[in-house]
């Protein structure tokens, strides 16, 4: 009998500035690195004001990093050093690889009413890939699959693969699953996960319960991370949920961050910043 995850932690989703002045909420994200390695932050920026996102993520550097952004409501435009140019629209995904480094700006334009909704979420690249040339996976809403779940449930596949649906993000080092995962009321299921990998979920949605002892129901902007296993339970009461849920597999490297860039060493960081002050960042493409 393959046992089933317990629950380690349940966290709400902090208010955090970023960008130029962006007002969002971080799941997780700039501590160590390592509890929920390979993952390194969740960003959630949904809101309903245009003060809150307008100002948006004006040019700044990554490297050595994937930036993986999921749009609900509203538009991202985005562009890069690669003279990229393009827009994340509702249930788009960008999975951009910055690999040895791109520089750009992420610009959220809320929709017809004013509301933004979505989140970003980053993972890191193991020392053989970080310094790897940057690639993008432009993933339009219609190229996500929806996966069959039991008992009514269902999930949209944007990587890995359940219920023998398979997701179009492949090709990924850390074999990373990310479900966007819908669950009626009143229904009980497991999700599968790979043994060893880290997991995490975050409630988008309704509520539900991740835990089989105390069955304590979980609600909208909560993490939940879990111990080793090999699936998770999910329980709904009156309210159906719906849950991002992330699967990867730890790198167990030294972290050295700082800012949009991660790297193994802090002389490796040094240099990145030497090289985006001295105009000598970008290696592959041509430079801004
Ligand atoms: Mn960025």
């Amino acid at each position: 009998m393959p046992s089933i995850r317990r629950v380690r932690q349940l966290r709400e989703s902090k208010p955090t500035m970023e960008g130029a002045g962006v007002r969002l909420r971080r799941a997780f994200g700039f501590g160590s690195g390592s509890e929920l390695d390979p993952f390194l932050l969740l960003d959630d920026f949904r809101g309903e004001h245009p003060e809150d996102y307008r100002a948006g993520f004006p040019w700044h550097p990554h490297r050595g990093i994937e930036t993986i952004t999921y749009v609900l409501e509203g538009l991202v435009e985005h562009g890069d050093s690669l003279d990229n140019q393009g827009t994340i629209g509702p249930g788009d995904v960008q999975w951009m690889t910055a690999g040895s480094g791109i520089i750009h700006e992420e610009m959220p334009q809320g929709n017809a009413s004013g509301r933004m909704g979505g989140f970003q979420l980053w993972a890191n690249l193991p020392r053989s890939h970080k310094m790897m040339d940057p690639r993008y996976r432009d993933v339009k809403a219609a190229e996500i699959p929806e996966a069959v779940l039991p008992a009514g449930a269902r999930a949209r596949v944007i990587a890995g693969a359940i219920a023998g649906t398979e997701g179009p993000v492949r090709d990924v080092v850390i074999d990373p699953l990310y479900l966007d995962v819908t669950v009626p009321a009143g229904t009980k299921l497991e999700i599968a996960t790979p043994t060893g990998h880290t997991v995490f979920a975050y409630v988008i949605d309704g509520s539900a319960a991740f835990d089989l002892e105390r069955a304590r129901q979980v609600a909208d902007r909560t993490l939940v991370t879990f111990d080793d296993g090999a699936g998770v339970s999910v329980a709904t009461e009156q309210s159906g949920a719906r849950f991002l849920f992330v699967a990867g597999k730890p790198l167990h490297e030294p972290v050295a961050w700082r800012g949009p860039i991660v790297m193994n060493t802090d002389e490796e960081l040094a240099m990145a910043f030497r090289e985006f002050r001295e105009g000598t960042f970008i290696r592959h493409g041509r430079p801004r």
